[in-house]
């Protein structure tokens, strides 16, 4: 992309870079609603949905306009009543976020939380389970204010055994964390367009198992008119069998683009492996590398414990006799990273996102190194950028058997 060197690149976690054969699906004029075209491409954006899933037939994939958080109030509204029990494993921000939206639902919510940087042992969750006997679990596969990793699937798994529902938000790592649906144990796998997917934001994509529709379809009262799994269902089915269909306008420039990031996903080839999985082991490997670059350009990370850090991003101390303004600094070498997120530690690290489409562009991702490198010296540190990088370009390219 030749008007990168014009532009700073966007190493936020999310919105991210995007391809240009999604951008050139998106842009353009914009299609009617019941545009054969636009049925075509709603119908197998649906579908690959269901393999990046890895979701079983009788779960239903949603692609409907919205933002990530109403994906996360749709998975609330359609099952939380007054007086529901839920558990939320708490790793930071956005499982803070996830507590918020389902009390407004009237649920009465234990929320069991870890330090900012640590996951919540699975000992801790099952121990809750077994006291408070939630209906359902809400996790956070990677709290994208702290990188924090929950292993969602062992968690769901768990959740099963004592009766109670799995909603994972997957917004910092759907497309890139390996997650299946297939085992039944997952009843909600949510995220939005513009993280590992790689895609402009403004959409919500869910998926939900039969059990929690039957959930829905159980409630006594209805919810909202809008996040209705009910109302939204017959329109995804009708795209899946390339019918016409309206309840609501979609966004139609994005559902157009849609089909051609999830085809980069699904025509991955990495390590022998193809599809899905060759994303996640792509992103994975990508993590690692960074992690030897970080480590060259004597940052830390503010996970304490490696296999609690997710793949799709960093979250790195500043390191001493630096602080926040350091996020500028590195913007004006031409990267954009993000400051801190968690309320307690804001001010002590910032973050930067690698995932999804840019994954496979590694000049983008030397990009990156260099710009952090180049940011500390210019912020007074004294790192060799050069050697970090060629340590994060050797990294990169041992190709994991
Ligand atoms: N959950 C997580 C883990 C997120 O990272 C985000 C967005 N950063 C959200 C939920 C909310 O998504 P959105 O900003 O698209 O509403």
């Amino acid at each position: 992309m030749p008007e990168l060197d014009l532009r700073p690149l966007l190493m936020i976690p999310g919105p991210v870079e995007i391809s240009p054969e999604v951008r050139a699906a998106h842009d353009g004029p914009p299609p009617g609603h019941l545009a054969p075209s636009l049925i075509e491409a709603y119908g197998l954006a649906l579908e690959r949905m269901r393999t990046i899933w890895d979701a079983p037939p009788s779960a239903q994939p949603f692609l409907i306009a919205g933002s990530g958080t109403l994906a996360m109030d749709m998975a609330a509204a359609n099952l939380v009543e007054k007086g529901s029990r839920v558990l939320v494993i708490n790793t930071g921000y956005f499982s803070d976020r996830m507590v918020e939206i389902l009390r407004r639902y009237g649920a009465e919510v234990t929320s069991l939380g870890a330090e900012p940087g640590y996951a919540v042992p699975l000992s801790a969750v099952e121990i809750a389970l077994q006291r408070e006997s939630p209906q359902a679990v809400f996790v956070t596969h990677v709290d994208t204010s702290t990188g924090v990793r929950m292993p969602a699937q062992e968690v769901a798994r768990l959740a099963r055994t004592h009766g109670a529902m799995t909603v994972v938000d997957g917004v910092c790592a759907t497309g890139a964390e390996a997650l299946s649906m297939a085992s039944g144990d997952v009843d909600v796998y949510l995220t939005g367009s513009q993280k590992a997917l790689s895609l402009p934001s403004g959409l919500a994509l869910l998926v939900v198992s039969e059990r929690m529709l039957e959930a829905r379809r159980k409630r006594s009262a209805p919810p909202p008119y809008y996040l209705d799994y009910l109302a939204w269902q017959p329109i995804m089915q009708a795209y899946e069998e390339r019918g016409k269909a309206y309840f609501a306008t979609p966004a139609t420039n994005l559902v157009q683009a849609a089909p051609v990031a999830m085809a980069h996903i699904l025509s991955d080839e990495f390590a022998g492996l193809k599809g899905i999985n060759a994303r996640t082991a792509r992103n994975k490997h990508v993590a690692a590398a960074f992690s030897v670059a970080w480590q060259h350009l004597e940052l830390s990370s503010i996970c304490a414990h490696p296999e609690d850090r997710g793949v799709t991003m960093s979250a790195l101390k500043y390191p001493a006799r630096t602080g926040p303004e350091l996020v500028n600094v590195i913007r004006a070498q031409g990267l954009v990273v993000a400051g801190g997120l968690h309320p307690k530690i804001k001010s002590t690290y910032f973050r930067v996102g690698h995932m999804g489409w840019m994954t496979t562009q590694p000049d983008l991702l030397v990009k990156a190194v260099r710009g952090v490198g180049d940011g500390l010296n210019a912020a007074g540190a004294s790192v060799n950028v050069d050697k970090a990088v060629e340590a994060f370009k050797a990294y990169l390219e041992s190709v994991p058997a």
